[in-house]
């Protein structure tokens, strides 16, 4: 019963992609088209598809091979990337890799610095592992795999907000976390205000802000201009600037409150990791036992969508 539920998403995707109907079309694309020419829709799926797991395919094994994802870590690229590929359309493939190049990008500006004043802090190495990269694009994949199942031209419209409201917060995250860190001034704490270390959860600088801000902002301008004349990208830019920093103001305030952070005593130092980078088992500190990064970038990426998904309906109220 359980696996029937959990199957039947997909039987439906592949009656869908079996079906010689125009569904997959986006509503624009449609309208544009001689009615003949709507049938196209199956194959256009099927090369979509194709064509999204050899680009995550090939961007995965890159990543691998230049240490910034772990063999877990590929599979994740590889689900993720051709699903928002394949089933949500190639404005949302574009949108992905503007993500991953963008962040890799930032990655390694000036790394050694970087790694020498928080590497330790954070719970995993460098290389991203499977839960990492599914805490980030779950919710993308599954944003993406509804915008296979739904017909109307306005589901979709939410769907793809809602889509953009993840990413939004995972770039905005990132981009917060990779130039932050360089901040020179004491990041503090945004529960209680008082001063903490570079590279704690919930630790915010101006210049970790403002990263996140243009993190956000960067990605809805990217999508407005891959379709200037669409309607919903016209206000891209905006619902990515709110939903982003929403979601990354939702990651702080969780990071802050009930992530799960440990104790290093040989270092005395605060970190995220069960043992420390020096071989020290930690002491657990504060937080609660099952909320570690990963679940608080899960959060952090729903919350950036559902706001996306709110300033979009309010928009289309107002218009
Ligand atoms: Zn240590």
């Amino acid at each position: 019963m359980f696996l029937r539920s959990l199957a039947s998403p997909y039987c439906k995707i592949l009656r869908l992609v079996r079906r010689p109907t125009a569904q997959k079309l986006d509503g624009e694309a449609m309208r544009s088209l001689p009615v003949g020419q709507a049938t196209r829709g199956r194959p256009l799926v099927i090369s979509r598809l194709a064509a999204g797991l050899i680009l995550s395919s090939s961007i995965g094994l890159l990543a691998y091979w230049r240490r910034s994802l772990s063999r877990s870590g590929v599979a994740g690229a590889i689900i993720a990337g051709s699903t928002t590929f394949g089933l949500g359309g190639t404005t949302w493939g574009f949108s992905l890799i503007y993500f991953f190049v963008s962040s890799t990008l930032l990655s390694h500006f000036r790394a050694r610095e970087k790694a020498e004043t928080a590497a330790d802090k954070f719970s995993k190495g460098s290389r991203r592992d499977f839960a990492q990269v599914m805490a980030n694009g779950g919710v993308a994949s599954a944003l993406a795999t509804s915008h296979a199942l739904v017909s109307t031209s306005q589901a979709r419209q939410t769907l793809h907000a809602g889509y953009i409201g993840a990413l939004a917060t995972a770039n905005a995250d990132t981009w917060a976390t990779e130039v932050g860190v360089l901040s020179p001034h004491t990041p503090r704490l945004i529960t209680n205000g008082q001063p903490t270390v570079p590279g704690t959860s919930g630790g915010v600088t101006l210049l970790g802000t403002g990263a996140s801000a243009a993190g956000a902002l960067s990605l809805g301008l990217f999508n407005w201009l891959l379709r200037p004349r669409d309607r919903l990208a016209r206000h891209l830019p905006l619902i990515s600037l709110i939903s982003g920093l929403a979601g990354s103001l939702c990651d702080s305030l969780l990071g802050a409150t009930v992530q799960a952070m440990y104790y290093c005593p040989t270092c005395q130092k605060e970190t995220e990791r069960l043992v420390h980078s020096c071989g020290t088992s930690t002491r657990f500190l504060r937080g609660h036992r099952h909320i570690n990064n990963d679940v608080v970038n899960f959060l952090a990426t729903l919350c950036g969508t559902i706001v996306a998904i709110l300033v979009e309906r309010s928009m289309r109220n107002r218009a």
